[in-house]
């Protein structure tokens, strides 16, 4: 345990962790009964193509959310492309910058110009008043992101896009097992997709799905998933390959059993995080709403660098040299990233809530893999650097340039040489 500032790795001291410690490592549950499935599926030689693991994880995933039809996905991506086409959108979609670059690039990867809008600083999602103004002729649709897991509004969306005739989706990549009034999400708009992807909370390897209560849509995604196909020699729709094998079925089925445990562990490290991290000033740990479900899997920590004295990038170079790898989500907002800074280099102008989030937004390490006794160490450190910022900042100054926390370590160590 660090307990000054001198003992931190900038200042050329032995890093907290040995090994890294990272944000999104897998959950993962039962593995017995996971090798149990797998060696199920090989016998059967049923590998892909809707067999019955597939049918089994769409089956109980929309039982759990209550929803009417799950269709699953190779991964989240393809399943936003899908639900896109399916929904038939075209033109303009407004979509936060604030998310992971998938989100925009679902739309642009057809020709569907992603229209950037800001975010509510406090919840960190979609702004019905400022959607509202960004509505052209072109637009089509809405595509929202419950970030963190946490609920957008969804009455307002759901009133804007009733009211001028707009293709509602959602992109629930990080709300898995989440509810809003009550009901876990799934239901909304005219669909929601889903991520189970290896680092969110809950993971098939890579996956995803569509959710729906619409019949038709339904039918249509489960046609774009296999290629457009019918019947063995029968197409109707320009498709895609969208399908889930068999094998991440499997890790999907022993995932949804071991649910309960991970969100337990997500949960007691969240408050332990909040405990340990409170009444740091200008040091935020967003909250999750105790009155819903939550599944807990981001520690998402706010840095206001006029008040604590120290920027979120400098403490995050003081915890990549003690081996803890906190990571930028969504650093630096799509709009900044080609090909849409390029289509758009002034849409910052008009995302300032985004431009802010993704330079004061920070996130540690969670999940099973996390531990009690790491995360006292994290806390620890963000302590004695936020004690004393001035100091860390000049010592950061000192070992700089760094572009990355091995060149900080490295550039400590040298610096305690001279
Ligand atoms: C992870 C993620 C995706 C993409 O999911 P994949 O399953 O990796 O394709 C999309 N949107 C958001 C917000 C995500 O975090």
């Amino acid at each position: 345990m660090k307990t000054n500032l001198s003992d931190l790795a900038i200042f050329g001291r032995a890093p907290t962790f040995a090994e890294k410690i990272y944000v999104g490592r897998p959950n993962i549950g039962d593995a017995t009964r996971l090798l149990e499935r797998i060696k199920t599926l090989l016998d059967s030689r049923w590998l892909t193509n809707s067999g019955p693991l597939v049918k089994e994880f769409e089956q109980r995933v929309a039982d759990f959310l209550g929803v009417k039809h799950c269709i699953a996905m190779c991964n989240a991506t393809i399943g936003l492309e899908i639900a896109i086409k399916a929904t038939g959108l075209t033109g303009e979609v407004i979509v936060p910058s604030f998310t992971f670059i998938a989100t925009a690039h679902a739309l642009q990867w057809q020709g569907i110009r992603p229209v950037f809008c800001d975010v509510d600083p406090l919840t960190h999602n979609l702004d019905p008043a400022r959607l509202e103004q960004l509505i052209t002729p072109k637009t089509t649709g809405i595509l929202a992101v419950h970030l963190w897991g946490r609920p957008c509004n969804i009455e307002s969306l759901t009133e804007i896009a009733r009211r001028h005739r707009l293709v509602l989706l959602f992109d629930a990549a990080h709300a898995f097992a989440c509810s809003h009034a009550g009901r876990l999400l799934g239901s909304c708009g005219d669909a929601e997709v889903f991520s189970f992807h290896a680092t969110k909370f809950f993971n098939t390897f890579e996956g995803g799905a569509i959710t729906t209560n619409d019949d038709a849509l339904a039918e249509k995604a489960r046609l774009m998933r296999n290629f457009g196909f019918t019947g063995y020699d029968e197409v109707v729709y320009v498709g895609t390959n969208g399908k889930m094998s068999e094998i991440a079925a499997a890790m999907g089925l022993t995932s949804l059993e071991g649910m309960d445990d991970f969100i337990s562990a997500n949960r007691r490290n969240y408050q332990l995080y909040c405990a340990e991290l409170a009444g740091l000033r200008g040091l935020q740990v967003i909250d999750y709403n105790q009155a819903e479900r939550n599944n807990y899997q981001y520690i998402v920590l706010e840095i206001d660098q006029a008040e604590t004295g120290i920027s979120r990038d400098e403490l995050m170079n003081v915890l990549w040299a003690e081996n803890i790898i906190a990571r930028r989500y969504f650093h630096p907002g799509c709009h900044r990233m080609e090909p849409y800074r390029t289509l758009d280099p002034k849409a910052g102008l008009t995302l300032p809530v985004t431009e802010e989030l993704a330079a004061r937004v920070l996130l540690l390490p969670n999940g099973t893999a996390v531990g009690e006794n790491e995360i006292l160490e994290i806390c620890r450190v963000i302590r004695l650097v936020l004690g004393r910022p001035a100091e860390v900042r000049a010592r950061l100054a000192h070992v700089q340039p760094a572009q990355s926390a091995q060149e900080v370590v490295a550039a400590a160590g040298v610096a305690e040489e001279h």
